[in-house]
This record gives C-alpha cells, structure tokens and sequence, in this order.
C-alpha cells in the first residue's frame, strides 16, 4: 500500500533571468517543484503558505496529479517572492531579491488528516518552520530535509536542531561547504553525519551527485543536456524525484536510495528543459521512464 508522503515548503512567485531569457513572477517554490515531481510515484500532501495575491488554479496541473493541497494556506499579505539571475556557468545563479512576505509570520498547522504521514519531506523553508512541523507530526519513519546557504547562514542554531531530527539531507556542494567549514566533500559529509542524518545526498549541478550512507559513497553524473534552459528547481525536482521513488517504493535501503538518486536526476533534467515549473506540465511517466533507461545504459561499465 501506498503511503501519503508530506511535504512542507515554498510556494512562490520567481522571476528568473538566464543567458536563454527571462520570465516575471512565473508559479515556483520547493513545494511546487517538489510536489510536481513525487506525485508521479507517490501520493503527496503540501503544506505551505501563499497570499491573497495567488490564483489558486495556477495549482490544477499539481493537483490533476493527485496531490492533495488542503494544507495550502491563504493568508493576509502577499505571496514569496524570489529572484535570481543565472551566469553563463549556469551552476552559478544570483539571487536578486527574496521577498518572504506572508512566510514571515507563517506559523505551519499540519491539517489532521496529514499529521500521520509516514514520510516527510522538509523542503527548502525556513528551519524553524521545519522544526514546527516535525513537531506536530506523529512518528514519522523518515524524513529528508533539503536547506540553502541563506539558512545555514542566518539561522544556523536552528538549522542544526532540524539536522538532528532527521533521517536524511539533500543539498548542492557549496552549501556542503558552508555547513562544515570543509572545503573537501568527502571529508565535509562525513561531517554532516555527525550532526545527525545518517544518509546525505550531495548535488554537484551538471557534475552529478552522490549519496553516503551505511559509510559508502555512491557518485552519478547528471544526464547530459545540450541546452540547459533554465535550471531553477532542479534540486527541488531531484529530491522530489528521489522521495518520491523511494517512499512510493516503501523499502528503505541502500539500493532504493540509489534508485532514488537515478530518479531524481533524471526529474532535475527535465526541469531544466524550459523556464519555471513548464516542463512539469505536461511530462509523462513513460517520459521519466524512458530517459531513465537510456541514463541507466549510459552509465553501465
Ligand atoms: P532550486 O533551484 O532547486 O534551488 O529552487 C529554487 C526554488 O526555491 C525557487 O522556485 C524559489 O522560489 C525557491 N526558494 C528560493 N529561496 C527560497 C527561500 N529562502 N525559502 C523558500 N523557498 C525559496
């Protein structure tokens, strides 16, 4: 049986400048991305927050995936907002502006029929607001968390609390970095397991990503694009494609995670195949399938 999967995250307005063009307050957030993607695999239930401003259809495509969205709130105010301008080097983006707006007073209630979720995942949010919803869910067997250098930055105490309480965190080298002070990946996971998740996923961009668990690391290259449209949302698609894969699967062990970690490359370059959400919109499974194949051939000695 099948066994709804939570997530709590971002829902947001994102205006996005990469070398291929520009979009202006186009439907983003981890929630969204994340929430987009699972749902091929797994039930999902979202928390999160947006304001009066938000048209709520903007969310039929997620919810025509079966995601049950009661616990997307509308509040007083306006909705997040986020900015960000990529390089040339696309695994180099600017942030422009992060305008939390209704996030910052949102205080997460996990509907009743949620707080039994076998599986969490902590999307990228505030960690207090992580630690809010951890602390109304009811034994939940696993929970990933995902966070970003803003966090690690100018809410480490709180971060390292949420780190404590979790099974699993996923998140891109630089914030690796930034999290232990190590500069050499290895040695900085090997830290980050000592503050708590015993597995942790690495993202490297267009260089892949690896998984240390059981003390073992597992490294994949990403699938290879020759056009990367728009990478916002890749690592929201990854750990959405990886949560969804193995939650759906049920079995929690090394060898799912690896698929798992297929999966979620495979959903981080769709993502990056048109701007925004887009590409999301009309994927299929037989789609993720199919690529999935053809990855799992290419990287076969
Ligand atoms: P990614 O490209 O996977 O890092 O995810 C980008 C998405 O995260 C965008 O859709 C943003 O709206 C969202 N995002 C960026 N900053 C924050 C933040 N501080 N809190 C929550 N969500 C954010």
């Amino acid at each position: 049986m099948l066994m709804s999967l939570l997530v709590v995250g971002s829902i947001a307005f994102d205006s996005i400048e990469t070398p291929s063009g520009r979009v202006n307050e186009v439907l983003g957030g981890s929630a969204s991305y994340f929430s987009a993607v699972a749902s091929f695999f797994n039930p999902v239930r979202v928390v999160a927050v947006v304001g009066r401003d938000f048209d709520k259809s903007l969310l039929d495509f997620i919810k025509e995936k079966g995601v049950d969205l009661n616990g997307v709130y509308v509040e007083d105010g306006e909705t997040f907002r986020w900015g960000a301008k990529y390089h040339k080097d696309i695994n180099q983006r600017d942030t422009l502006f992060t305008k939390l707006n209704v996030f910052q007073s949102f205080k997460p209630k996990i509907p009743e029929e949620f707080v039994e979720s076998k599986y969490v995942f902590l999307a990228n949010i505030d960690p207090d607001l992580q630690n809010d919803v951890l602390n109304q869910v009811r034994n939940p067997e696993f929970v990933v968390m995902d966070t970003m250098n803003l966090w690690i930055n100018g809410k480490r105490d709180s971060l390292i609390n949420v780190l404590k309480n979790v099974n699993g965190l996923i998140l891109n080298d630089s914030e690796v970095r930034e999290l232990t002070g190590e500069y050499n990946l290895i040695k900085a996971t090997k830290l980050v397991k000592e503050m708590g998740p015993e597995i942790i996923i690495v993202k490297k961009g267009e260089h892949g990503a690896f998984l240390y668990a059981d003390d073992n690391f597992f490294f994949i290259p990403a699938f290879p694009l020759d056009e990367v449209i728009d990478p916002t949302g890749a690592g929201d698609s990854f750990a959405g494609g990886f949560m969804g894969y193995i939650t759906g699967s049920g079995r929690l062990r090394v060898s799912e995670y690896k698929k798992g970690l297929v999966f979620g490359t495979i959903a981080a370059s769709y993502c990056c195949e048109r701007f925004g959400i887009e590409r999301f919109k009309d994927l299929l499974k037989n789609e993720l399938d199919e690529r999935t194949e053809k990855f799992l051939k290419m990287i076969k000695l």
